[in-house]
Parts: structure tokens; C-alpha cells; sequence
């Protein structure tokens, strides 16, 4: 991880683990894991996580953080999702060593802690079927009602047990159960299900097993097989937390980690939910899980995020324990942040108007020196082409333009940044009267964008020089949801009614200088005063394509100045 990212940031879960090495528990170790499900891409909710698990490992000598693959389900996991995870998880600067570890690889014990708690009789096979065991549950005001197969022996719950392992049942048909309290106010406590049949090939096991634990009851055991010392977790399995403790008390195991539940990272104008994500690619309305409007890591990456400022975002809005909601505009200013430092500036031309230099030379070509980061003097200079037909950006001109219209129209002098100061002397329109080309003059004494004479220019445009641009598509963002909740829809729609319709915006007659012949995907730039761009993956050999990532307006400190942050 580098060092820029913020300071250490305190909580109050860092506290309870500082103070836990400072007693010598555990040995002084810090275990901690990061604990996904692979039915899906990561987002920038499990980086929280991530940056939490792996941040809090890393504070301390030996602290490790495992990577585990909590692959319960065989139904809803692929190979796919365990693969892009780990891509993720690194790319997010964070490493598991030797700790890559899967539930499925703890199958086995597994069972056989499940049938120590049917030999204590703490646990028993269960023949109703999940709408009869529903039903049953009872509510937050009335007790739940027992299962008529809660007291069978525990010879014959250790026969159904082993045969439901065997195949002899179909899904559905038997469960095992806990044994607890059908009358707990607490409603994870109420004989939840601890293991089903799921007749299914698991993308690690096969057809070994049919039947599967339930999160709860593998989640805690892993915990407990591994060695973490600190089970962190979302707020929405505090309820899960005495059923965490219930099942390493009576399996009687030796490690019992503490779960401590802190606030998932809730982001405005997104949703995080893997369900509706997973919706979201399978209705076509994005182009895939890494679609550079999703909030996924991959997707953010397409975009041209970089992972320290991801990092820095999560390290920013800290860990506490009540849920809030973080504006997307304080992960942009993150991101505008961090690219402000470290990317390289270029001249490149969304929609070119295209400028005649009538005094320059015909046939001549001079480079012209530019800064490529005025933030960062160590990132050198490089040169750029001039000649006498350039393309400067079709907004940066209006004809007969309002008071405060600095930039350019006719009879006005403006700076071509890094170059020279040029005033409009003529307008070419087509038959429909559109401006389809300036003639320009140019002022040689003002080579570098500065007049001897002291004279001012108000405005300072970017361009570039015809005959050597490269051509370029870009691809402009705005919010995938124009609510900020988009998960609230009126009755009778789907979240999907929020989508914003303005969402992705394709040009493609852009013009970027010829440094960036052949950049490599994902290299992030400043276009300058349009905002940061990253080489998207579809970008062939003379066929660049660019990502926008973040404009250069910072509304986070528009939002901060106004204090309404
Ligand atoms: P689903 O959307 O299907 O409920 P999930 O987002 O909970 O899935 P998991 O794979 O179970 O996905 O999550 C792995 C870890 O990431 C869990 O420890 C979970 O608590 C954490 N996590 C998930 N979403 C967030 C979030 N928005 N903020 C912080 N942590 C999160
Ligand atoms: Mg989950």
C-alpha cells in the first residue's frame, strides 16, 4: 500500500483491536479476513471492507488478513466472480499471502461439527418444508410455534442426517436444524437451518456433496478454523451475532472470535446490491459488470479511478455504527484528488470547430514546448506540434457571444495554451449557416502564450494541430440514477425506472495530440479544462477510446463551501 494515503485513520473498532494486542490477547495476533460471497462483482461497498480488514491486519507486525471465499451456495457461484474478486482485491493494493482460503475447502469439518451438535442433541432433522418452517416462525410480537420433528432422537437425526448426505432426499424435503428457542425475541435464534440439500455441482467440489451449510453456521466455523481474532461485519448481522456465539459455544470449539458489526458504506445516485447489480448487467442496461457507470471495482477501474483514491476515500469517511449515506461526489473529489497530482496533462478536443491560421506558414510544423504537470515539476515537459490548421473546441467560440463569454468570437485575441495568442479575423459557415470553420490570425511574438508587450488576454483555450491529432472516441458519464436513493420507486415500478436516461454520452469525432499514439489501456490523463480520462479496453491499434472519469469541477467543494455537507 503507499504511503499517501491519509493518515491512520481511529475508530472505534482499531480502538477494540488495540486494545485487545495491548492485553496480549490472541498472542498479541491480528487475524482478520475479508469474506466474499463470489455471486458477483466487488463494489466500492466491499472495498470499505476491504481497506477496513486488510488496513487493520496491516497496522500490526505479522497481522495478516485472509481472503475467503464464503462459497456456500453452489447455485449462484461461479469461477468467473471468485477470479474478477482476486483481480480486485489487488488491484485495490491489498495482498493475502498464503491466506486465500475457501468454505468448501472446510466441508468436511463442517459436517462433522454439525453432527456433534445433533449427538448433544442441540440440533435435530427437520421435515417441514421452508413455507411450513416460515410460517412457523412466529413475528417480532408473538412466539414461533416448534417443529412436531424437534424431539427426535438423536440416533434417528444422525441416520436422516447421514442419508440426507447420501442423496436420498430431495431438495427441500429435510433440513437440520438447531435446536434453540422457538420463543426467542431474537429471530435468527428461532431453530434456524443449519444445513440443506441442494442437489447441484459446486464450482470447487463437484458432485461431492448435496447437501450445503447455511451462512450463518459455516461462517462462524471458518472464522473459528482459521484463527480470526476479529470477525468484522455489516450492521445487518447483528442479530446474527448470538447465533455467531450460540454455535462455537456448543460445538465447543477452541478459537472463538468476537463478530463486531460497523456501518455499510451506503453511496447516493448508485445501487450496491448484488441483486440489483446482477439485474442491471442481465437487462442490458449497462454493457457488463464493468461498465464504467457501475459501482463496481472493475467498473470504476474501466473509468479510470485509481485504487489510492479509493483507499483514500474509504480511510476518509472512517467506520462507525450508524448506517448514513455518502454523496458520490466525495468519492469524484477523491478521485480528482489523486489524479490532480499524478496524471499527466494533454491537449485533446471533444467536438473540433476547425481554426485556419491565415499568417502562419503553409507546410510548417514547429514544437512548442507544454508542462505535463504544472502539480508536479518532476513530471518533465514534452513537446507539441503547431502548424497553420488547428482544431480548438467547437463551445470555445460563439459569434456573437454574452458579456462574460471569455473565450473566443470574432475580432477577439485569445491565448492558444502553450503556444500563441490568435484573434478571429473571418467565420466560414455551410449553406444551413453553421460555423464550420475561423480564420485566424496568429502573433508570432507571443510564442509560449505571453506577450512582450504585457498586453492580456481574458481566455486561454486548449487545441490541437490538424495534420498530427490522432482521431479518438470519448465516452462521457453522468450518474447511472438521477435519484440519489434510486432503490425508492414508486408502486408498480422497478428500481430500473430510476435509471438516468443521460447516463452515457458517445463522441466520436474527438482529437487528441499525438503523444498519445498507442497509450496503453487504462493510462489515466488530464484532457485539459475537460476533466480526466482513462484508455478504455476497447480501444484497438488507431483507434483510441477514452473514458471520462471525473470532470474538473469539484462539487464536493461546491457542497463544502455551501456547508451543506
Ligand atoms: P448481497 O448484496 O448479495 O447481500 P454482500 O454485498 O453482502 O451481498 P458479500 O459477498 O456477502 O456481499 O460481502 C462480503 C463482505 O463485504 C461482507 O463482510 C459484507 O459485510 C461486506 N460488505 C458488503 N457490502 C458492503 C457495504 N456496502 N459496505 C461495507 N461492507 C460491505
Ligand atoms: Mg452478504
Amino acid at each position: 500500500m503507499s504511503s499517501d494515503d491519509a493518515p491512520r485513520a481511529t475508530d472505534f473498532i482499531r480502538s477494540i483491536v488495540a486494545a485487545d494486542v495491548a492485553a496480549g490477547k490472541n498472542g498479541g495476533r491480528v487475524v482478520t479476513r475479508f469474506p466474499p460471497e463470489p455471486n458477483g462483482y466487488l463494489h466500492i461497498g466491499h472495498a470499505k471492507s476491504i481497506c477496513l480488514n486488510f488496513g487493520v491486519a496491516a497496522a500490526y507486525d505479522g497481522g495478516v488478513c485472509h481472503l475467503r471465499f464464503d462459497d456456500t451456495n453452489p447455485i449462484t457461484e461461479e469461477g468467473e466472480y471468485v477470479r474478477s474478486i482476486q483481480s480486485d482485491v489487488r488491484w485495490l493494493g491489498f495482498d493475502w499471502g498464503d491466506h486465500l482460503h475457501y468454505t468448501s475447502d472446510y466441508f468436511d469439518q463442517l459436517y462433522a461439527f454439525a453432527v456433534r451438535l445433533i449427538e448433544k442433541g442441540a440440533a435435530y432433522v427437520c421435515d417441514l418444508s421452508s413455507e411450513e418452517i416460515a410460517a412457523r416462525r412466529g413475528t417480532l410480537t408473538e412466539p414461533g410455534t416448534n417443529s412436531p420433528y424437534r424431539e427426535r432422537s438423536v440416533a434417528e437425526n444422525r441416520d436422516l442426517f447421514e442419508r440426507m448426505r447420501a442423496g436420498e432426499f430431495e431438495n427441500g424435503e429435510r433440513v437440520l436444524r438447531a435446536k434453540i428457542n422457538m420463543a426467542s425475541p431474537n429471530l435468527t435464534l428461532r431453530d434456524p437451518i443449519l444445513y440443506r440439500v441442494h442437489k447441484a455441482s459446486h464450482h470447487r467440489t463437484d458432485d461431492r456433496w448435496c447437501v450445503y451449510p447455511m451462512y450463518d453456521f459455516a461462517h462462524c466455523l471458518s472464522d473459528s478454523i482459521e484463527g480470526i481474532t476479529h470477525s468484522l461485519c455489516t450492521l445487518e448481522f447483528a442479530d446474527h451475532r448470538a447465533l455467531y456465539d450460540w454455535i462455537l459455544d456448543e460445538v465447543g470449539v477452541d478459537c472463538h472470535p468476537p463478530q463486531i458489526e460497523f456501518a455499510r458504506l451506503n453511496l447516493s445516485h448508485t445501487v450496491m446490491s448484488k441483486r440489483m447489480l446482477r439485474a442491471l448487467v442481465e437487462g442490458g442496461h449497462v454493457s457488463g459488470w464493468d461498465d464504467p457507470r457501475m459501482p463496481t471495482l472493475s467498473g470504476m477501474r474501466r473509468r479510470g479511478y485509481p485504487p489510492g483514491a479509493i483507499r483514500r476515500f474509504c480511510n476518509e469517511i472512517g467506520v462507525a455504527k450508524r448506517d448514513n449515506t455518502i454523496q458520490l461526489a466525495r468519492l469524484e473529489a477523491s478521485v480528482r484528488d489523486e489524479l490532480n497530482r499524478h496524471a499527466q496533462r494533454v491537449m485533446a478536443v471533444l467536438r473540433p470547430l476547425r481554426v485556419v491560421i491565415e499568417n502562419y506558414p503553409d507546410g510548417q510544423t514547429e514544437e512548442l514546448e507544454a508542462v505535463n504537470n504544472p502539480e508536479d515539476a518532476g513530471m518533465g515537459t514534452r513537446m507539441l506540434p503547431f502548424s497553420r490548421v488547428l482544431y480548438i473546441e467547437r463551445d470555445d467560440f460563439l459569434e456573437d457571444p454574452p458579456r462574460k463569454f471569455f473565450r473566443l468570437a470574432p475580432g477577439r485575441e485569445v491565448r492558444l495554451r502553450y503556444a500563441y495568442f490568435i484573434t478571429c479575423t473571418d467565420v466560414v459557415k455551410d449553406e444551413a449557416g453553421e460555423v464550420i470553420e475561423l480564420r485566424c490570425r496568429y502573433d508570432p511574438a507571443t510564442r509560449g502564450g505571453e506577450a512582450p508587450d504585457g498586453r492580456k488576454v481574458k481566455g486561454t483555450l486548449h487545441w490541437v494541430s490538424a495534420a498530427h491529432a490522432i482521431p479518438a472516441e470519448v465516452r462521457l458519464y453522468e450518474t447511472l440514477f438521477d435519484r440519489e436513493d434510486p432503490a425508492e420507486v414508486e408502486v408498480g415500478k422497478d428500481f430500473t425506472a430510476n435509471l438516468n436516461p443521460h447516463s452515457l454520452e458517445t463522441l466520436s469525432g474527438g482529437r487528441v495530440e499525438p503523444s498519445l499514439a498507442g497509450a496503453a489501456v487504462g493510462t489515466r490523463v488530464q484532457f485539459e479544462r475537460l476533466g480526466y480520462f482513462c484508455v478504455d479496453p476497447d480501444s484497438a491499434r488507431g483507434s483510441l477510446v477514452f473514458n471520462r472519469g471525473v470532470t474538473l469541477r469539484d462539487t464536493w467543494a461546491k457542497i463544502v463551501k455551501k456547508g451543506a455537507a
